[in-house]
């Protein structure tokens, strides 16, 4: 079930995520949060304790992509793509994701029209087309062009591909597909825009063009040195390892059920990725929650990547955080989004059991009382 902006609420008596032993009332009204206060009284029904949690924010999916291969998307009609969207959202929302940052594909106007003709509650920052390998030679006037045109379009981010990923060969998956000159451009438009930069990027040179450059965000990072993980730190970028997917994407009758060479290409990744991770954890570097969940399979088992994080040596405040606090304040909405504070955005998650106990994704899943979704 999912309630959207409530008026006026209160869940009395409900644990908080997080918070061992102590009950409150929480008040929400016009989509806000009002008050937390310790419980006056009791729960009403005793023995149905209830547990709420911020709503969860992903920050790298992929909402309208229906398809591994993108060549199988292009045979769908613009129909059956449309309804899949649409399903796409409405399982993540019911997984308890209340915002999602798309890392590409989504174009704004996608994401309005869905959200105004469907009633989507699912809040989105979106990031248009990415700029990439297809981009490269054209010229620095084009660049910009295409940056301040996702702009002006509603994109919130730019999302860039730095490096290959599973599709490429093996040996040449860090070769930079643009430029030094050419990713600086990038950079430097999108933040003369006042505009966030996200990077796609599995490691070698073009990671530490992205930490020159000061981008806001780095995407799996697989093969990711203990020293460019202490540059990161340092610089005070975030790094958003989508550590489930690989490892999905690794396994022959996962959901993907890809085949070679796709399969081993995914085995080395979920091999080397749990090192960056903790290479990234030790040095103190902001680790951010993002599934790069693209097909109908995917969408809805959001939280395999909170026990995907774990399993990478997180502990579970820390993956707890990586997709709450820690993601609205890489989105930089840590003033309004993503804690269960008084002023802030109603978006929370309701438990019929202690979220922070559940033994694994489905457990988490099954205990979903309702997400509700507010204003921010
Ligand atoms: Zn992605």
């Amino acid at each position: 079930m999912t309630t959207n902006h409530p008026k006026d609420t209160t869940y009395r008596s409900v644990y908080l995520a997080g918070i061992q032993g102590e009950r409150f009332d929480v008040r929400i009204a016009d989509g806000r949060f009002v008050s937390i206060e310790k419980a006056s009284s009791l729960p009403e029904r005793p023995g149905e304790d209830l547990w709420l949690s911020p709503g969860a924010i992903d920050l790298h999916t992929h909402l309208a992509w229906t398809d591994f291969h993108h060549d199988d998307q292009l045979k769908r009609t613009s129909d059956e793509v449309e309804a899949m969207q649409v399903q796409a959202f409405e399982a993540t929302l019911r997984a308890g994701v209340t915002s999602a940052r798309d890392a590409g594909g989504l174009l704004p106007s996608i994401a309005r029209r869905i959200g105004e003709q469907y009633g989507q509650p699912l809040r989105i920052f979106t990031s248009g087309e990415a700029l990439g390998g297809q981009d490269a030679a054209k010229g620095h006037e084009y660049l910009m062009k295409r940056v301040t045109d996702n702009v002006k379009d509603g994109a919130s981010w730019i999302k860039i591909f730095a490096t290959g990923g599973l599709g490429s060969p093996p040996d040449k998956v860090l070769n930079p597909l643009l430029s030094k000159e050419e990713f600086l451009t990038i950079v430097r438009t999108a933040h003369a825009e006042h505009t966030k930069v996200m990077v796609h990027v599995w490691g070698g040179q073009a990671l530490d063009w992205s930490i020159d450059a000061g981008v806001d965000s780095i995407e799996h990072g697989i093969y990711m040195t203990e020293e460019q993980a202490g540059r990161l730190a340092q610089a005070g970028i975030s790094y958003i390892p989508t550590a489930a997917i690989y490892r999905i994407a690794a396994d022959p009758t996962g959901t993907l059920a890809l085949k070679q060479p796709f399969l081993d290409h995914a085995a080395r990744a979920a091999e080397s990725h749990p090192k960056a991770v903790l290479y990234a954890r030790r040095e103190g570097v902001r680790i951010g929650f993002g599934t790069d969940f693209a097909t109908p399979g995917l969408n809805g088992r959001n939280f395999e990547e909170l026990y995907t994080l774990i399993d990478f040596g997180l502990t579970r405040e820390e993956a707890w955080s990586s997709a709450t606090d820690t993601a609205a304040d890489i989105l930089g909405l840590g003033d309004k989004l993503g804690r269960i504070r008084a002023g802030y955005t109603a978006d929370a998650i309701l438990f019929n059991a202690d979220p922070y106990r559940a033994k694994n994704a489905d457990d988490l899943h099954q205990s979903i009382v309702s997400v509700i979704t507010g204003d921010l």
